[in-house]
């Protein structure tokens, strides 16, 4: 009877002790972050790209759940990566545009990043890949929040080089921009370890950062790790290595976005091969649209208006695909608006991470990853862009676009790397009903007054808040960029 109780009170114990470990283990997954630099919403095949193949972002997406009414908070590089990794409006924290090299602004250290919070809960974190938050050191992500970094520090064309490897010369439309940059710095930790100055070694991109992503993985499987893989491709100029030259019908936009995901299955292997694909929490999104005036070689928007460095659709509705064995059903679809802004909280969520005072905009939407069908935690969001402006706002499946001038990529687009000109087009107030016109063609709001004033409301509210430079409107809660003196 005794040995009885013994074995009785073991069996018992052992099960508690499995079920504490089960429970740390999904509240304690790996994350992988792949974030994607102007890829648009229409260059997977999962959301309709043809001309190349994508089996491993397909399989992630069969594995996993594929969101399609998903953003990024604002449509170019920096504004969109702030947003990203605060869950923060970018204009509230004072970061907008795309920051030149050398820029004296950068995020600030007041803030927090995915990276801090998910520090709280003993995660090693790295980010490989573009940062674009600031290059001066105070600014670079190991004072950020990262353990570890190996990347550039800005886009991939802000060096002094033309988009066909040439110096650039006084002559050059792009001399203006880019005769002060310095060559492109590939940093380790907060130092540079090598110096990018041919298009030949902008082939190498993709390769390197997957080739550091997999050790990185194999190196930190014994503790949660938080890994953000933050591709230079497919911004311009474009760059393959020999394994995938060639090989798309899409010439070498497409060759590239295959490289991207052979890069995707590499890690999804090392992942596996190392244990860790059950316990692994896999997001794959972009920062902002394809840049239109590239022509062939800028993605797609899909069906969306416009692209890059605009507030319609196709600027910042972006592919989304979350895999979490056991936690997202397998092979679903979300329709349910969400925001990169809505990562940072999320992920704090499922890790119990505790969050700053400070005031986010992100939302919860773990019910969404879940399957949820009856959730809805994002009711509405802000279409800010250029330091202040507020655009536009959707609200369920409605979008009021506010009055504001633009420029359109779309004029007459460029070949082989050489962009075309951009025209400056404006729009007035219009009212768009998503779930028939995505595209944003017909202006519907005359036959919904009610609508937009329901619209105007939450628009009246933003700018009490974050301000509208559109209207004259400061804004009562919005904090300062970090600034370097140096
Ligand atoms: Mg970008």
């Amino acid at each position: 009877m005794k040995n009885y109780l013994v074995w009785l009170a073991a069996v018992v114990l052992s099960f508690f002790a499995g079920a504490a470990i089960a429970q740390s283990k999904n509240n304690q997954p790996n994350i992988v972050l792949i974030f994607m630099d102007d890829m648009g919403y229409g260059d997977v095949e999962a959301y309709g790209g043809t001309g190349y193949t994508t089996p491993n972002i397909n399989k992630l997406a069969a594995e996993g759940m594929r969101f399609t009414n998903f953003y990024a908070a604002q449509p170019i590089c920096s504004a969109s990566r702030a947003a990203l990794l605060t869950g923060c409006y970018p204009n509230r924290i004072g970061i907008s545009g795309a920051l030149s090299p050398g820029s004296k602004t950068g995020i600030s250290d007041k803030e927090e990043t995915i990276a801090t919070v998910l520090k709280k809960k003993g995660y090693f974190t790295g980010i490989i890949g573009k940062w674009h938050l600031g290059d001066y050191k105070e600014f670079l992500p190991l004072q950020h929040g990262f353990d570890y970094y190996f990347g550039l520090p800005y886009s991939n064309d802000m060096w002094p080089v033309n988009y066909d490897g040439s110096p650039v010369k006084p002559t050059d439309e792009a001399w203006g921009r880019k005769h002060t940059n310095p060559p492109l710095p590939l940093i380790e930790g907060n130092d540079p370890v090598r110096y990018i100055t041919t298009l030949k070694d902008q082939d190498m991109l993709t390769t390197w950062y997957t080739e550091k992503a997999v050790t990185f993985i194999q190196q930190h499987k014994q503790q949660p790790f938080f890994l953000y893989l933050a591709h230079s491709m497919v911004h311009v100029p474009l760059g393959v290595s020999d394994k995938f030259r060639g090989k798309s019908q899409r010439g070498l936009f497409g060759d590239v976005v295959m490289e991207i995901d052979w890069s995707v299955g590499e890690v999804m292997k090392a992942l596996k091969d190392n244990g860790l694909d059950k316990n692994t929490l896999i997001i794959f999104t972009s920062d902002n649209g394809p840049w239109l005036n590239f022509g062939n070689h800028a993605g797609s928007a899909g069906a969306f208006r416009e692209g890059k460095a605009t507030t319609w659709e196709g600027g910042q509705r972006e592919p989304a695909i979350v895999k979490w064995p056991g936690v997202v059903p397998a092979g679903t679809v979300c329709n349910k608006l969400a925001c990169n802004i809505d990562i940072l909280p999320t992920l704090a969520a499922i890790t119990g991470a505790p969050l700053l005072a400070n005031k986010i905009d992100g939302l919860n939407i773990l019910s969404l990853i879940k399957g949820d069908a009856d959730a809805s935690p994002r009711d509405h969001l802000f279409f800010y862009f250029g330091k202040n402006n507020l655009e536009a706002v959707r609200q369920g499946l409605w979008k009021l676009v506010l009055p504001h001038a633009y420029r359109s990529y779309n004029a007459a687009p460029g070949k082989d790397g050489w962009p075309g000109p951009t025209i400056t087009d404006s729009t007035g107030l219009a009212l768009y009903d998503l779930s028939r016109d995505p595209g944003e063609r017909y202006d519907v709001k005359d036959q919904n007054p009610e609508i937009v004033s329901q619209l105007q409301q939450l628009v009246e509210e933003a700018r009490d808040d974050l301000g509208d430079d559109l209207t004259g409107r400061p804004g009562k809660n919005r904090r300062q960029a970090g600034k370097t003196g140096n």
